[in-house]
């Protein structure tokens, strides 16, 4: 997908501040960021949204979650933080490339806006 942002930053067309890297998932800190660490974790294969996944994700889902656990405290995130996904629109999902965001490093309301 070459009109995808992160597909382009997959392709190291795009520069960004990589924080993570397997095989099958990139982390990589959000470019504008919401919080003192903020890093966003993305599959290398390409799908909208948690809605466009297909039932042969289940296992890359399942480890993107298990990266994240592992590689927070490693990020300074020992006391705590958030993972997102915004999908669609209305949740504010502004790129369509499946992205976890993994928020912390100050105080995080709840509920989010
Ligand atoms: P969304 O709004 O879709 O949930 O999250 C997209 C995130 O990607 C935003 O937080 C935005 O700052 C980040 N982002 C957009 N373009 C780039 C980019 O070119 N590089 C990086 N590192 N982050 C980006
Ligand atoms: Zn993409």
């Amino acid at each position: 997908m070459t009109d995808c942002i992160f597909c382009r930053i997959i392709a190291g067309e795009i520069p960004s501040a990589k924080v993570y890297e397997d095989e099958e998932i990139l982390g990589f800190r959000d470019i504008n960021p919401a919080a003192p660490v903020h890093v966003l974790f993305i599959p290398k294969k390409h799908f909208a949204n948690l809605g466009e996944a297909a039932p042969a994700d289940q296992a890359l889902l399942g480890r993107m979650l298990q990266v994240i656990g592992r590689e927070a405290p490693k990020l300074g995130l020992s006391e705590g933080y958030r993972v997102v996904s915004n999908c669609g629109e209305p949740a504010g999902q502004t790129v369509n490339h499946f992205h976890l965001h993994v928020l912390g490093g100050r105080e995080l309301q709840w509920p989010p806006g």
